[in-house]
C-alpha cells in the first residue's frame, strides 16, 4: 500500500461528487491514504471537511506562495482556529503547502512589486514554520525558481531556523541530486518527496535523485491535479496515478514497489505522524 503525500483534492478539476469514485481508483491501485492540501483561505475548509468526510482522506492547511498577495494577515488567525477545532485535530496532519515561488511574476492583483510579493513569501513562510512548531506538525514546501536556486536556498535558510522543532518535506523535488542544498536538507531532518516528473524522458536529473535518496527521507506523490506522470502526462493526474511514479522510483533503486511502498509508508505515517 501506497500513500499520495501531495494531491490538491478542493481543486475545481475534482468535482466533491467524484471524490468517491477518485478513492476507489487509488485503492484498486494500492494507493490507501490521501493527504490533500488546502493552498488558499478559499480552499481550506472544503480540504478539512474531505479529511473529516473521508478515512482515507488527511488535510494539510497553508497558504500557497503564489496566493500570498491575495492573503489577508488575519490567515494565520484562521488557519489557527482549524488546527485547535476539537473536530479537526486527528484529521490535519500538516502544515502546507506554503513555500517560495520565485518563478512567477507578481500578479496585479494586489498590487505588490516581484520584490515586495516574494517578501511576503517569506514572511509567511517564518509564520508557517512558527505555527507547525506551536502545534507539533510538521511543513509542506513549495520552492520554485525561473533559474539558479533561489528560492530553494532562501527557504532552506528559513528552514535551519526551525529545524529542531519542526520537518520540512521539499515537494515536487527535482533534483538535481549535486545541488548543495540536498545535503543541508538530509542533515536538518528534511524530506524530499517526488512527484510524476520522475517518469518523464528529460526528467533524468530528478529520477536520479529518487534514487539516491536516502529510504528514511523519501515520499511520493501525484501533485494532483497537475503532473500527470506517463503513460497520462498532458491529461488531468488523479491520486491512483501514484503507483506510476513508485513504479519508476522502485526499478531505479533496484527495488521492488513492495520495498518501496514500506520504505514510503514508513516515512509517510512518521512525517504526518499518521498511525
Ligand atoms: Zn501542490
Amino acid at each position: 500500500m501506497l500513500t499520495d503525500s501531495h494531491c490538491h483534492l478542493a481543486s475545481h478539476k475534482f468535482p466533491a461528487e467524484e471524490v468517491p469514485a477518485l478513492i476507489q481508483r487509488a485503492k484498486e491501485n494500492g494507493i490507501h491514504r490521501l493527504i490533500t492540501l488546502a493552498t488558499s483561505l478559499k480552499d481550506l475548509d472544503e480540504n478539512i471537511t474531505l479529511a473529516n468526510t473521508y478515512p482515507q482522506i488527511f488535510a494539510a492547511i497553508g497558504i500557497h506562495p503564489c496566493d500570498v498577495h491575495i492573503t489577508p494577515d488575519r490567515y494565520l488567525e484562521e488557519l489557527k482556529q482549524r488546527l485547535t477545532d476539537a473536530s479537526n485535530k486527528k484529521n490535519i496532519c500538516a502544515i502546507g503547502e506554503t513555500g517560495l515561488d520565485y518563478f512567477h511574476p507578481a500578479p496585479i492583483e494586489g498590487g505588490l512589486s516581484t520584490e515586495e510579493y516574494h517578501a511576503r513569501q517569506r514572511a509567511l513562510l517564518h509564520q508557517h514554520f512558527q505555527l507547525a512548531a506551536e502545534h507539533g506538525k510538521n511543513i509542506v514546501i513549495h520552492t520554485r525558481d525561473k533559474e539558479s536556486q533561489q528560492s530553494l536556498d532562501d527557504a532552506v535558510e528559513i528552514y535551519k531556523k526551525y529545524a529542531d522543532q519542526v520537518h520540512a518535506v521539499f515537494h515536487c523535488f527535482l533534483g538535481p541530486w549535486t545541488l548543495p542544498q540536498v545535503q543541508t536538507i538530509l542533515d536538518l531532518g528534511g524530506y524530499l518527496s517526488y512527484t510524476g516528473i520522475t517518469t518523464f524522458k528529460k526528467a533524468a536529473n530528478t529520477l536520479q535523485a529518487a534514487a539516491l535518496t536516502p529510504a528514511d527521507r523519501i515520499m511520493v506523490e501525484t501533485d494532483s491535479p497537475y503532473l500527470a506522470p506517463t503513460p497520462h502526462r498532458g491529461k488531468r493526474n488523479e491520486p491512483a496515478y501514484t503507483l506510476h511514479t513508485a513504479q519508476v522510483i522502485a526499478k531505479a533503486r533496484g527495488i521492488s514497489i513492495e520495498e518501496l511502498a514500506a520504505i514510503t509508508e514508513q516515512n509517510v505515517n512518521t512525517f504526518f505522524k499518521l498511525a
